[in-house]
């Protein structure tokens, strides 16, 4: 299986580049980093000379490359494996738009250990009701991170909003500040802090009068990301797999577990 990197000299990028390189079975290709930068051997000028040559992109970038990414690759043919998070609403409806085309797997975290805490917040939340326990979710990141809350903050969200029946952007809360009044009912709380070199931590709690249950996961090392996303690559570059949308948790067969 022949493999790109877009994001090549990114934290992720690197990993990956090192990763396919070692691995039997898989080719590296090479990759793109964000114009301007030197290029050499193994990185190409554009996302679509790098999609002719490959199987299957890996693209850990931009939110501000996702729409053109996902119009080249279409394009293309090629399949694309995607960890971009932060993506707005055009560059979530580009991706949308290339699943019509090509396999697509996309992820906001890599981590098989957040894929289960994903589902796990969503059985969690249709089991504790909302008027009684309280949904709070904090993170916290390395000081360059570009987009907050992190888009797995946002996944976990989603995931607990969908386990209540209730859709995020209704009851997501992320400013208190100041005279914020008291908590909303049914809310879901996002709590951010940044620094030094935190790869990422994620931590859940559902907090009643009386008991809270907590769910929580910390990453060590990028390493986790990218060798999620190399299986996810493998998963995808199966002939038999179909031009879609898939997430981690079809990659980890959790999907069936999901409610709809
Ligand atoms: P980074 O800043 O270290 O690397 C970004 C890479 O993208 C670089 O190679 C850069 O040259 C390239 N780039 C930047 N802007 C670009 C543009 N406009 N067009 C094309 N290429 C561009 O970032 P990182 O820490 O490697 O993270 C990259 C992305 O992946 C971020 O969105 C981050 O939130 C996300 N991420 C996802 C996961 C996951 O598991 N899904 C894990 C870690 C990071």
């Amino acid at each position: 299986m022949r493999i790109g990197v877009a994001g090549l000299d990114g934290r992720v990028g690197r990993l990956l580049a090192a990763s396919v390189a070692a691995t039997n079975g898989l080719e590296f290709v090479g990759g793109t980093v964000r114009r301007g930068i030197d290029p050499s051997a193994s990185r190409f000028g554009s996302i679509a000379a790098l999609a002719a040559g490959c199987d299957v992109v890996i693209d850990f970038t931009a939110a501000a490359a996702v729409a053109e990414h996902a119009a080249r690759l279409a394009d293309s043919g090629v399949r694309w494996v995607l960890g971009t998070t932060g993506l707005d609403a055009a560059g979530e409806a580009a991706l949308r738009r290339a699943a019509g085309t090509i396999p697509v797997l996309r992820a906001a975290n890599f981590a098989p250990g957040v894929v289960l805490m994903v589902e796990l917040a969503r059985r969690m939340a249709a089991a504790l009701p909302a008027d009684r326990f309280d949904a709070e979710i904090h993170e916290m990141h390395h000081r360059d991170k570009r987009d907050a809350p992190s888009g797995t903050a946002l996944a976990i969200g989603r995931a607990v909003a969908e386990g209540r029946g209730h859709d995020l952007d209704a009851v997501r809360d992320e400013a208190r500040r100041g005279q914020c009044g008291p908590r909303r009912p049914g809310a879901i709380g996002f709590a951010v802090s940044r620094g030094g070199h935190v790869v990422g931590e994620h931590a859940l709690s559902f907090t009643a009068n009386d008991e809270q249950i907590s769910l929580a996961h910390r990453a060590f090392d990028r390493a986790v990301f990218a060798e999620g996303a190399l299986l996810g690559a493998r998963w995808l570059g199966a002939p038999e797999r179909p031009p879609g949308l898939y997430g981690m948790e079809d990659v980890l067969g959790l999907r069936s577990a999901a409610p709809g």
